[in-house]
């Protein structure tokens, strides 16, 4: 049931600092799923106002992040919007005049205070038991006391005025949330530098992009009093339309250990999802499952019944567990609902990466791959999987190896029998295509030699495929082709260990 509201407007705005995580992917979706629900508009972002720590690779990390997960966006970098540019390192003039405007109107003041002293008396607050944040200490300083910095050449920063008094809001995910003055103190918005400071700019441009509602991480609950205070002094100063966003706090993910799953994480990282082989569509149901669900019984659902069904009221606040069997057995779903062709293509470069296929495929390898790949969608979890599953097929001649493991166990002297009337049956097979392989290989295996089906086959499939585990292996063989099956047994056979 959708539930209409194109006035929505939601956003996703990472900092590009190192590579996207799968928190920041989990936040991405529930807005881009929030405003595709309400018919409202995704902005996107780039919180690059950190010149230090912002990289352009992890720029174009976040944009090849989210084309590649189908998030799109309606607002932003390559699309534009009417609150261009959005990148925040582009809009630097706009945060200097409204720091200005806030300072004047007497939102902000410039402090004095150094390191040393306010870490000196954040000792002291402790010491006595008392909140240990700003102390107000430059709020109301004399003209004599600011000629005394200036003469020190001290730079100041600039800090926020925050109200004496409750803020107290309706967080969509956790309900009514009241934080007391004493435990928000005033706040750095610029450095002294001059530059300007998150505390300022994501605010700023929430307000000034119009943004209705902000869905982001628990992580971020602290700032929210302070920007609620700032969004009124803006609406007081008039920049932005003069609304504060309703707010919607994610609930935390957490990884091995019940530890809170740090961006830092090798389980956190998205690229090492994809290079494994998820999918979009797994990965992304499975995220969503971190703090949502679509009904009690059904983890298993595309986006458009996401999208179709998602309510912030329904996330969860509890912290979510990142379950990597869960997020596999999901994908798994995933891959054996993909269309053919949609498969065989999403596979070609997962082939690609080990060399296994050259960039630019032939017609013939590519036939080779849709034969293929029929015989290996059931029971594939990640699409890497392809190069154990299948690389047999794609292997120039002078490059296939059998796994060591697996010839110990299945290519001992015992073999040779098998293989040496294996061959002989091959050779002389007028069809070589599965049913007529099995026959011959049976008659010559199981009737002939007395061999019990089960052991025939495992020498030949370690032979032929290099591993135990491998697709069905009558059709392995067609695929492989008469010559190159042959020529296989035959060196397989010249590698036995002697009796
Ligand atoms: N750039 C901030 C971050 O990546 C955005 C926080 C927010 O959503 O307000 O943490
Ligand atoms: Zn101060």
């Amino acid at each position: 049931m959708a539930n209409t509201d194109p006035d929505v407007r939601v956003r996703f705005c990472p900092s590009p600092t190192g590579n996207p995580h799968v928190g920041m992917v989990r936040t991405a979706l529930f807005n881009w799923a929030y405003a595709r629900h309400t018919g409202g508009k995704l902005v996107f972002r780039i919180e690059d106002t950190d010149s230090a720590r912002d990289s352009e690779e992890s720029y174009h990390q976040l944009l090849d992040a989210m084309s590649w997960l189908g998030l799109d966006w309606d607002e932003g970098p390559e699309v534009g919007g009417p609150h261009a540019p959005y990148r925040q390192s582009q809009r630097m003039d706009i945060y200097a005049d409204v720091a200005e405007r806030l300072h004047e109107a007497g939102h902000a003041y410039h402090c004095y205070c150094s390191t040393e002293e306010l870490d000196a008396r954040r000792e002291a607050a402790r010491a006595a038991g008392k909140p240990s944040g700003y102390d107000g200490h430059c709020r109301d300083l004399s003209e004599d006391q600011v000629a005394v910095y200036k003469l020190e050449k001290r730079e100041p920063i600039l800090r926020f005025r925050m109200p004496d008094r409750t803020i107290s809001f309706d967080d969509l995910v956790r309900g009514t949330l009241t934080f007391e003055p004493e435990n928000v103190p005033d706040y750095g918005i610029v450095r002294a530098n001059g530059a300007p400071l998150y505390t300022l700019v994501n605010p700023v441009d929430d307000a000034l992009m119009g943004i209705t509602h902000v869905l982001r991480g628990e992580d971020l609950l602290s700032s929210t009093p302070r920007q609620i205070a700032l969004y009124e002094a803006l609406a007081e100063i008039g920049v932005g339309a003069g609304t504060t966003p309703h707010f919607g706090h994610l609930p935390y993910v957490m990884g091995e250990g019940n530890k809170k799953l740090s961006k830092r994480d090798p389980q956190a990282s998205l690229n090492m999802y994809r290079e494994a082989g998820f999918i979009r569509e797994g990965l992304l149901n499975y995220l969503s499952l971190l703090g949502w669900s679509l009904t009690d019984d059904r983890d298993l659902f595309d986006m458009d019944e996401l999208v179709a069904a998602f309510d912030i009221a329904k996330v969860n606040s509890n912290p979510a567990r990142f379950d990597l069997k869960k997020c596999e057995a999901i994908n798994a779903e995933h891959v054996r609902r993909l269309a053919p062709e949609d498969f065989v293509k999403r596979l070609v470069p997962f082939l690609q990466a080990p060399g296994l296929l050259p960039a630019e495929p032939s017609a013939e390898q590519l036939d080779l791959l849709a034969k293929v790949a029929p015989l290996t969608q059931e029971r594939m979890v990640v699409l890497s999987e392809i190069v154990n599953m299948a690389g047999f097929l794609f292997v120039a001649p002078e490059d296939f190896t059998v796994d060591p493991a697996d010839a110990a166990k299945a290519l001992t002297a015992d073999a040779r029998p098998v293989l040496e009337a294996s061959v002989k049956a091959l050779e002389e097979l007028e069809d070589f295509t599965p049913e007529p392989i099995q026959a011959a290989l049976r008659e010559a295996l199981v009737d002939g030699l007395g061999i019990k089906p089960k052991f025939a086959f495992t020498p030949l499939r370690v032979a032929v495929t290099g591993r135990r585990v491998s697709p069905p292996l009558f059709e392995s063989m067609e695929l492989l082709g008469r010559p190159e099956t042959l020529r296989r047994l035959r060196s397989a056979l010249d590698a036995l260990p002697a009796a």
